[in-house]
């Protein structure tokens, strides 16, 4: 049987930056992954994902100020910088841009609140219905490239990494886990299970999780009738669509819907776009996007695991730590989520709303 002090089950975003930050912190790590490295069944597959302080809640704007922090230290540390920072825009009533700003000026964003004639004057391709928030740290994350760079990183730092090595049959045993890995038996002080969608299937019967909901959410790609620079976008609610996501990935600009998305399982998602879902994007583009050629150049889907509150599940029952940070907008805390992970595996007690059993 191997030994190891920290193992991690699973090396999309949670589970790379876990093993960069646990290996930074001292421990003797050893990380497992299902599939090939850069493989698209999971979250964090593509190379765009909304980095943004903007949200209408305290408690995770401080979060995406570490969050940050954290990824200028990987940028510092490999002299790749996964971040853009191409500012961010959010309108819409259900954003509330005259609140969201009056927050993040208070966290020391330098957010600006645009009336409608002046959002529409810097940014001619979104049509605006009312005020919106500038979010100037807001930005594009390439999540692949930084999955890339924080398991570059960990095993300079020593760390084991074993892809197409699922981890399976995990037991407690005495002070600490059992598990199969491959062809081999290994025990490990703390495992830590950051499978993404995989989180229920792996845990279930071992640790009593809160209801995940795995949905296959559909993404379109559209075409700029102009070059030229494109912020992030996240659209609240409206009378006519559900809260939309806009975002620029390379000459193209990446268009979702939180909201609408079937719902799967980690090995039952069929990978097809639904007609009903592309028609939707469409319909969008062409009534809120107007510097945007509404015929999608491309499509894909990825997987959300949805947590009660679109919270985060960062806590540890006895030698195992769940690391379920997705509910849609978990990118952007990546190296932030390796650091909580690996205050657990030390010992910490979870921060509150995070935990298994959240305060009423
Ligand atoms: C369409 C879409 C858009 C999004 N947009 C944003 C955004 O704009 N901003 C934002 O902040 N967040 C966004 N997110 C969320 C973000 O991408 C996720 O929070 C993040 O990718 C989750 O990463 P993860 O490592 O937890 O899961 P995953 O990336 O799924 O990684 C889990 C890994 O575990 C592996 N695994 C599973 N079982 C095992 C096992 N038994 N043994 C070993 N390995 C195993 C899997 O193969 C997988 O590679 C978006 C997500 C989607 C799907």
């Amino acid at each position: 049987m191997r030994h190891v002090d920290v193992a991690v089950a699973g090396l999309g975003l949670s589970g790379a930056a876990t093993a960069w930050a646990a290996v930074r912190r001292g421990h003797d790590v050893a990380a497992f992954e299902t599939y090939e490295a850069g493989h698209r069944r999971g979250s964090s597959h593509g190379h765009s994902r909304i980095f943004r302080r903007a949200y209408l809640d305290p408690f995770y704007v401080e979060l995406t100020g570490r969050a940050g922090h954290l990824w200028e230290r990987l940028a510092a540390e490999t002299g790749q910088n996964p971040l853009d920072r191409v500012g961010g825009i959010d309108h819409g009533p259900g954003r509330g841009p005259e609140d969201m700003t009056v927050l993040l000026r208070e966290h020391g964003v330098a957010a600006e609140l645009l009336d409608r004639e002046e959002a529409a004057r810097r940014f001619p391709g979104i049509r605006f219905a009312g005020p919106a928030t500038y979010d100037p740290e807001g930005g594009v994350l390439d999540p692949e490239a930084a999955v890339a760079s924080m398991v570059r990183l960990a095993v300079a730092g020593g760390a084991q990494v074993a892809y197409e090595t699922p981890v399976r049959d995990i037991e407690e045993d005495g002070d600490g886990v059992r598990f199969r890995a491959g062809d081999e038996t290994w025990h490990a002080r703390t495992l830590v299970v950051a499978a993404g969608s995989w989180v229920g299937p792996l845990l279930g019967g071992l640790v009593p999780l809160p209801r995940l909901t795995v949905t296959e959410q559909p993404i379109f790609y559209f075409a700029p009738y102009e070059p030229g620079p494109w912020p992030t976008i996240v659209h609240g609610a409206t009378s006519e669509s559900p809260e939309m996501y806009a975002l620029p990935e390379g000459p193209l600009v990446k268009v979702g819907d939180h909201v609408h998305g079937g719902v799967t399982t980690a090995d039952g998602r069929d990978f097809a776009v639904p007609a009903e879902a592309r028609s939707r994007a469409v319909e969008y583009v062409r009534e809120w996007l107007p510097g945007l050629d509404p015929d999608p150049r491309s499509e894909t889907t990825c997987l959300y695991t949805r947590a009660p509150g679109e919270d985060f599940i960062l806590d540890r029952q006895g030698p195992i730590v769940v690391c379920s940070p997705c509910s849609g907008h978990g990118a952007k805390f990546a190296p932030l989520i390796g650091e909580l992970v690996t205050d657990l595996v030390e010992g910490a007690e979870p921060i509150a709303r995070f935990a298994l059993t959240p305060p009423a």
